[in-house]
C-alpha cells in the first residue's frame, strides 16, 4: 500500500529500531506511518525458507536477559533455548563447558574442561557474577578498556581466552580480536547471565513481524525506499511524504547517507553456512566453539534448540566464519567439529551479511542523542549497542523524545 501525503510522524525503516518507536506511538495515538524498502520487516532479523528449512539471515539468537525483552510477548514468538554454555574442542574431544550455577549436573565437566586452572575458572564465575550482578550505573562507571584486556585483568588465562572466550565471543561480537569496548562487554555478559539464549519457533524475523502486528498493516508500507529527508519532508519514489516528525530508522550507512549529521560506522560482518544432517550428534543444545588456527568461529545444531527450524526432524546446522568463506573451505571443519562424516554434511545454503553490526570500540558512545532539533531524530544499533536490546532501547528512547514534542502531556508515561 503506497504511504499518504501527509502523516503525524513518519518512521523511515522497519527493523526493531524504527518498528519500536512506532508502537509506542501508535499506543499513544499518534498517526504514525513506517516507510520500509525491504520487502519485509524485521530489517536485519530476516528469515526465509529453504527446502522448508527456516533460515536465517545469518545466524543470530534473542536473549531473554535483554532489558528490552520486556517489550515483547516472549510465549507468543515460542522460544526454543540453548543450553547456557558451549563445547570445547581441545586434544581430539568434545568438552562441555556449562554455567554450572544454571545447571548444577554440568560442574563436573566444567571442572574437568580444559579452560584453565582452578582458580582462572573462579576468577571466569567471579567476572560473570560481577557483569550479572552488579548495578549497571556501577559497571559502566569501571574504566574502560578492550574487552580482551578487561578478560585478563578479571583473571581469565589463555587457555580460557583461546578456547571459550575468543570464539565464544567473536560469534556474538563478529570480530575476534576482542578489541570491542569492555563496557560494552559487561553489558552483554550481563544478558548472558541473567537471561537465556532463544530461537523464535517461525525464525527471528518473527520478533520484528510481532511488533509490525502491533503498529498495524495499514501503517506500514514495505518496498518503499526513501531517497532523501528534508526537514520534516521525505522523498520517495511514489511522491514526498510530509510529517510533524521524520524518525531516521534505517542502517548506519543510509542513516549517514540521509542525515548528514550521522556518522557511519565501521561495520562488522559474518558468513553463515547452512547444513543438513539426518540427525543431530548431540544430547543437548550447545553451541560447539571454533579451534584455534580454524576458520569457523563457531558451528551449532540450530534444530536442537528449535526443532521448527526442521521440516521433517533432520537436523540443521548453521557455521560461522568472519571473513567470507566458501563451502567447500569450511565442509571438513564443520565435520570436525561435531564429529560427522563430511560426507553426510548436506550444503543447504550460504549467507553473507556485510552491515551485520556497527562496530562498539572504545570509547563506547552508547546513547547517542537521538533527537536531532527540527523535528528530525535518528535511531537505530548505531545509536547505542550492536544488538537487537541496542535497537530496541534506541527505539524507546526516541519514542519519549518524539512524545515530549508531540504530545507532552504523555511524555512521561510512553517511554
Ligand atoms: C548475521 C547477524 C547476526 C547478529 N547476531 C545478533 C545476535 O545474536 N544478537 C543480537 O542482539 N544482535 C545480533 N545482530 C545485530 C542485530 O540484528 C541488529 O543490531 C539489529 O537488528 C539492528 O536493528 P535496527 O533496527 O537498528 O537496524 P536494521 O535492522 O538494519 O533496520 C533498518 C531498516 O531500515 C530499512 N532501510 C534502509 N534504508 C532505507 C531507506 N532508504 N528507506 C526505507 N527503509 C530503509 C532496512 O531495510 C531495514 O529494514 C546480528 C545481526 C546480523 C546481521
Amino acid at each position: 500500500m503506497p504511504p499518504p501525503p501527509r502523516a503525524e510522524v513518519v518512521v523511515v525503516g522497519a527493523g526493531l529500531a524504527g518498528l519500536s518507536v512506532a508502537t509506542r506511538l501508535v499506543a499513544a495515538g499518534c498517526d504514525v506511518h513506517v516507510l520500509e524498502a525491504a520487502g519485509h520487516v524485521g530489517g536485519r532479523l530476516a528469515t526465509d525458507r529453504v527446502d522448508g528449512f527456516v533460515v536465517d539471515r545469518g545466524f543470530q539468537v534473542f536473549n531473554t536477559g535483554y532489558p528490552r525483552a520486556a517489550d515483547l510477548d516472549l510465549d507468543a514468538l515460542d522460544l526454543g533455548y540453548f543450553a547456557p554454555g558451549a563445547v570445547v574442542r581441545a586434544g581430539g574431544r568434545a568438552h562441555r563447558v556449562v554455567d554450572p550455577r544454571r545447571v548444577p549436573t554440568a560442574l563436573p565437566d566444567t571442572l574437568r574442561a580444559p579452560v584453565g586452572s582452578l582458580r582462572e575458572k573462579l576468577a571466569i564465575a567471579a567476572f560473570s557474577a560481577r557483569a550479572g550482578y552488579w548495578p549497571v550505573p556501577r559497571l559502566l562507571a569501571a574504566r574502560e578498556t578492550t574487552a580482551a584486556e578487561h578478560l585478563r585483568q578479571a583473571g581469565v588465562g589463555t587457555a580460557a581466552l583461546e578456547r571459550f572466550f575468543g570464539p565464544f565471543l567473536a560469534g556474538v561480537l563478529l570480530e575476534d580480536r576482542l578489541e570491542t569496548s569492555s563496557r560494552y562487554l559487561d553489558l552483554l555478559w550481563r544478558s548472558f547471565a541473567r537471561g537465556a539464549t532463544g530461537l523464535p519457533a517461525q525464525g527471528i524475523q518473527a520478533i520484528g513481524e510481532q511488533l509490525a502486528g502491533r503498529v498495524g498493516a495499514e501503517r506500514v508500507h514495505t518496498g518503499v525506499a526513501v531517497t532523501a529527508v528534508s526537514g520534516t519532508e521525505v522523498a520517495t519514489r511514489a511522491g514526498p511524504v510530509r510529517a510533524e516528525a521524520v524518525v531516521v530508522a534505517t542502517d548506519p550507512d543510509t542513516a549517514a547517507g540521509l542525515v548528514p549529521a550521522v556518522e557511519a560506522a565501521a561495520a562488522r560482518q559474518v558468513t553463515t553456512h547452512y547444513h543438513v544432517l539426518p540427525a543431530s550428534p548431540w544430547t543437548e543444545p550447545l553451541i560447539v566453539l571454533g579451534t584455534p588456527g580454524g576458520r569457523l568461529v563457531n558451528s551449532v545444531v540450530l534444530t536442537d534448540a528449535q526443532p521448527g527450524y526442521s521440516p521433517d526432524g533432520r537436523a540443521l546446522l548453521a557455521s560461522n566464519s568472519l571473513a567470507p568463506t566458501r563451502e567447500a573451505d569450511v565442509r571438513d571443519e564443520v565435520a570436525r567439529l561435531h564429529d560427522v562424516a563430511a560426507a553426510d554434511l548436506e550444503h543447504l545454503t550460504t549467507v553473507t551479511v556485510t552491515g551485520a553490526e556497527p562496530a562498539a570500540l572504545p570509547p563506547l558512545r552508547h546513547r547517542r542523542p537521538v533527537d536531532l532539533g527540527g523535528g528530525l531524530y535518528v535511531c537505530g544499533d548505531h545509536r547505542d549497542t550492536p544488538s537487537i536490546q541496542g535497537a530496541m532501547a534506541s527505539g524507546r528512547r526516541t519514542a519519549a523524545a518524539v512524545l515530549r514534542a508531540l504530545r507532552p502531556a504523555l511524555a512521561t508515561g510512553a517511554a
